[in-house]
């Protein structure tokens, strides 16, 4: 996509939606760490039902410490994987109060040392809490981003070097937000809803459905490389293969 066409592209997107956010609920830092920790296989209204009442009890590391394991999984077990995430959290936890005073780090070295945390989540952190400009590439981002020709690549990081050295200012900050909501609202995985497509014109993807009700063009093939990318998403954040988060069934 050609860099004039990139602005354009952000530019849309931001008049659509001038203050993006998570759809994550979370009161601090710590607890939107927690959310996207738990938040594989699971979709964000999904987590934010398992956290309600968990956050209104637990809101620092050394809470949760002291909740336990057994108590957290009570709280998180309609989310998928919760035997797993439930230990994550607690490891996580623990190495947050022994390590770094209780205090969620501003560092990408450090967030991705602790249990459960990959790159994603770690960028996720960086950007929502930290005003960092950062791209956590997830399904949606690495699904629009090949799709457009926006910012093409094998593998998520690939789309994430594409992304750091394509998204022009002033977007940079917003611009991980406002790719997740375009691909999980309108470029769907199976059928993407071009006909509605703020940014149809620009768009690199030659198979659009441009009529509401027809059939994807999208060839067998794109679709497993894009599973394929999905897979190796999750794999690198530490998530499993299946189902991804918010994924259209
Ligand atoms: S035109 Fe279609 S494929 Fe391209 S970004 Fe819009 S919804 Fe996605």
């Amino acid at each position: 996509m050609k860099k004039d066409h990139i602005f354009e592209f952000f530019r849309r997107l931001a008049e659509a939606n001038p203050a993006p956010e998570t759809e994550l609920a979370f009161g601090n830092t710590y607890q939107l760490l927690v959310a996207v920790t738990i938040s594989a296989q699971a979709t964000d209204v999904g987590v934010n039902k398992a956290t309600k009442r968990l956050f209104a009890q637990v809101t620092t590391p050394a809470q949760m410490v002291a909740l336990g394991e057994e108590a957290l999984k009570e709280h998180i077990k309609s989310i998928g994987l919760f035997n797993t995430k439930a230990k994550n959290v607690i490891a996580l936890s623990e190495m947050l109060v022994r390590d770094h005073g209780g205090e969620v780090p501003a560092d990408r070295d450090a967030l991705t040392a602790l249990p459960g945390v990959g790159r994603k989540t770690a960028n996720v952190v960086l950007n929502t809490a930290f005003g960092m400009e950062t791209f956590a590439v997830d399904t949606h981002i690495f699904r629009v981003g090949n799709r457009t020709g926006l910012a093409k690549g094998k593998t998520p990081e690939a789309v994430e070097a594409q992304l750091d050295k394509k998204v022009p200012a002033p977007f940079r900050l917003g611009a991980h937000h406002w790719l997740i909501l375009h691909g999980r609202y309108v470029c769907k995985a199976r059928t993407p809803e071009c006909w509605r497509c703020t940014v149809v014109d620009l768009c690199g993807f030659k198979g659009k459905v441009l009529e509401k009700g027809a059939k994807p063009a999208t060839t067998p093939k794109t679709r497993a490389t894009s599973r394929k990318g999905d897979a190796r998403a999750r794999s690198q954040a530490g998530k499993p293969a299946a189902r991804p988060e918010g994924e259209p069934s």
